[in-house]
């Protein structure tokens, strides 16, 4: 399995918030993981992604030193070792670790010794990405994560991302931090077409963003479905979490699967195991359960996401190579 479009701070263990917290004379709601577990996790009705945004604020309380991301990064790449994956892109944005003192450029470096004694010796990788957030007060803390990433490329810090509340602060607002991205050779991704539609995916795509966080909502707009088909821009797509925030209505009616039969490049991942309550297997099984996922498109999601993955022509080729070893006389999850 890989999963391209993974948040560090949504995917952080209760029990590891509790371990931080307790580290560091933190007081949280709860200090039993079964019941900090509600606190962390988006009701399935969750309303709107700004709802399930406040599931971010615990996690970030105790990520604000330079041992807390180190452990908390850890812990996440060693749960992902352990789930069997192949590879992974964990992204977060260094400027909400800064609360206490703590440069982006510390936190980035903490999030790497993290990830690289997890990974160490084993066949699983990982890379980060960095994001910049969507806010109004906070120019020059996305240029400074756009250096961040361009002074980290190739050192573990794979490419640049926007998160945050979609449809309050328009992507077409960004186009100054992406134009410095570019100039700097960062590739980047955007979340797009998830709390907005058509026109945020639009404006990614004009910015120069190489893939697309969720897309989920392109299906209003024909012609830029055609436009993504053409350009094969990869669609980063969560299934749970799409219904959680209502980009979609439901998961019958999520278009992960019809996107694919039209040959756009879709992906599968979780976006958060812990706000969202789910793994990267788990999402598979859904796929199959409620949308009729055949063995042939499973494969194929997961190819296109080797081919998607911030990697280099090689190491592309080599994930594709394991995928069809272990997809040859295994169809069946
Ligand atoms: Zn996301």
């Amino acid at each position: 399995m890989i999963d391209l479009h993974l948040h560090f701070d949504g995917s952080l263990l209760a029990r590891t918030v509790l371990e931080l917290a307790k580290e560091q004379g933190i007081a949280l709601p709860s200090e039993e993981p079964d019941e900090l577990k509600l606190f962390l996790a988006a009701p399935a009705d969750c309303g709107s992604l700004n709802e399930y945004l406040e599931k971010f604020d615990l996690p970030l309380l105790v990520l604000q030193t330079r041992e807390a991301v180190r452990k908390g990064m850890y812990t996440l790449v060693s749960s992902l070792k352990e789930q069997g994956m192949l590879y992974a892109e964990i992204r977060f944005a260094p400027q909400l670790h800064t609360k206490k003192g703590l440069t982006q450029e510390q936190v980035v470096k903490a999030a790497l010794q993290g990830l690289q004694e997890a990974a160490a010796g084993s066949f699983f990788k990982a890379k980060l990405i960095l994001c910049c957030m969507r806010g109004a007060d906070n120019r020059e803390e996305n240029l400074l994560t756009v250096r961040t990433a361009a002074a980290f490329l190739g050192r573990g810090v794979a490419a640049l991302d926007l998160a945050g509340a979609e449809a309050l602060y328009p992507t077409a607002d960004y186009g100054e931090v992406f134009a410095l991205a570019k100039e700097l050779s960062v590739p980047f991704t955007i979340h797009a077409g998830e709390a907005d539609g058509p026109e945020s995916i639009r404006a990614a795509l004009r910015m120069g963003a190489s893939r697309i966080g969720h897309g989920v909502r392109a299906g209003e707009d024909p012609e830029l479905l055609e436009e993504l088909k053409e350009k094969q821009i990869p669609l980063e797509m969560c299934p749970s979490s799409n219904v959680q925030t209502k980009a979609v209505p439901s998961l019958s009616e999520h278009p992960v699967l019809s996107y694919l039969r039209r040959g756009l490049l879709v992906t599968v991942n979780t976006d958060n195991m812990t706000v969202s309550d789910t793994t990267i297997e788990r999402e598979f099984r859904l796929l199959k359960e409620e949308l009729g996922m055949t063995p042939e498109e499973r494969r194929q999601l997961l190819l296109n996401a080797a081919d998607a993955a911030f990697l280099t022509a090689e190491e592309r080729w080599r994930l594709k190579d394991v995928i069809e070893k272990v997809c040859v006389g295994k169809t069946e999850l």
